[in-house]
């Protein structure tokens, strides 16, 4: 291996790979004159300290929403007004997320290296942002066969914030990557396929100017603004997104409120998380997320009041069968989280909650 790429190397762990700075070292080595250098294990330490939890203040039910996002690798669309704090709570999501085992890393490295980058020494998953001005290219990859964002966010967290801002078919772009884990590019006659596991978050404001439904500023867009502002996003994306959750704007008297008000630490979290992924990968060997529509129906099993439950509010929102599918998976992982064997009404009313937006504008 050329020695630049010793960092990359030395995460496949093997003692057979050998560094060279120059052509001349291997010719060396080749007639016997010289040793080549074998890797050293990669320091996997150094990596700062992700953002906590406890550092955004209130929005407890968006931190709720997270954790149920991170325990069952939901993707998850955030709505609310500027200042709300959805960026900050998109950012802790790496950090509610278990390590990356080795053979991620390798995934991961390769295709940092493979974009151009020099890969991060540790098992932190990464957190891509590209902006809404990205180009499809950008994104999906294939501009000088580089793997683009959504294969940068493979095996971690791809954010798009203003999400009704990014190009349409930039988003469309996002559908099928999204069900498949794939990138599939066709160029200059070659197929090409990058790996794009990434689970995603989305933010939007809830109309153009930002502050639809918020008591205290007074919204000016019409109804028909709101729709067409929302109406960007195709309903088959949306119903690709498994948690969308509402935020208001925090109360003045929140901000005063002193640090410790934030609530649990991530690290606190995090151990909930894992011992939510651990069940569902010792039940089915996958996360909720990832369930096919068969899987569906055998492993997330309803009792009697939460079939009721659920059959009222397919009629009140309206819900297509993906949406349907989608209820019941995170209600299995909200049951998850609570160590229940058994999906309750009580988790079915969650998962309902997290798909209250899309009750019609009013
Ligand atoms: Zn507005």
């Amino acid at each position: 291996m050329p020695a630049a790429n010793a960092l990359e190397a030395s995460l496949a762990r093997s003692p057979r790979i050998r560094t060279a700075k120059h052509l001349l070292e291997i010719c060396a080595a080749l007639k016997g004159e010289a040793m080549l250098p074998g890797v050293e294990p990669a320091a996997r330490c150094g990596a700062a300290k992700p953002p906590d939890l406890a550092d955004v203040r209130g929005q407890f039910g968006a931190k709720r929403a997270l954790e149920i996002a991170a325990a069952g690798e939901h993707g998850l669309l955030l709505i609310g007004p500027p200042g709300a704090g959805k960026t900050l709570i998109a950012q802790r999501l790496p950090g509610l997320l278990p390590d990356l085992d080795d053979d991620e890393a390798v995934e991961v490295a390769s295709l940092e290296s493979a974009a151009g980058r020099r890969p991060s020494p540790n098992l932190r998953r990464p957190f891509r942002n590209p902006h809404h001005t990205a180009s499809v290219a950008a994104l999906i990859g294939g501009g000088g066969f580089r793997p683009g964002e959504l294969s940068l966010a493979h095996r971690g967290v791809l954010f798009l914030d203003e999400l009704p801002e990014f190009a349409r078919n930039a988003l469309e772009a996002l559908r099928e990557p999204l069900e498949s884990g794939v990138v599939a590019l066709a160029r200059a006659k070659r197929c090409y396929e990058w790996p794009a596991r990434f689970q995603l978050v989305a933010a939007m404001n809830p109309c153009p100017c930002g502050y639809h439904g918020d008591a205290r500023s007074s919204c000016r867009c019409t109804a028909t603004q709101v729709a067409r502002y929302r109406n960007r996003i195709s309903g088959p994306l949306l119903d690709r997104i498994d948690i969308h959750v509402e935020m208001r704007a925090l109360p003045p008297e929140a901000l005063l409120e002193d640090a410790s008000c934030g609530g649990e630490m991530t690290a606190d979290v995090a151990l909930r998380v894992a011992a939510a992924r651990r069940t569902q990968v010792a039940r089915q060997g996958k996360l909720n997320a990832r369930l096919t529509a068969v899987e569906v129906t055998r492993i997330c099993r309803l009792g009697r009041d939460s079939s009721a439950l659920l059959a009222r509010a397919i009629t009140r929102l309206g819900l297509s069968a993906r949406a349907y599918h989608r209820v019941l998976k995170v209600a299995r992982t909200c049951a998850d989280l609570s160590g229940a064997a058994q999906i309750g009404a009580a988790h079915i009313g969650e998962a309902i909650q997290l798909r209250a937006p899309d009750k019609p504008i009013c």
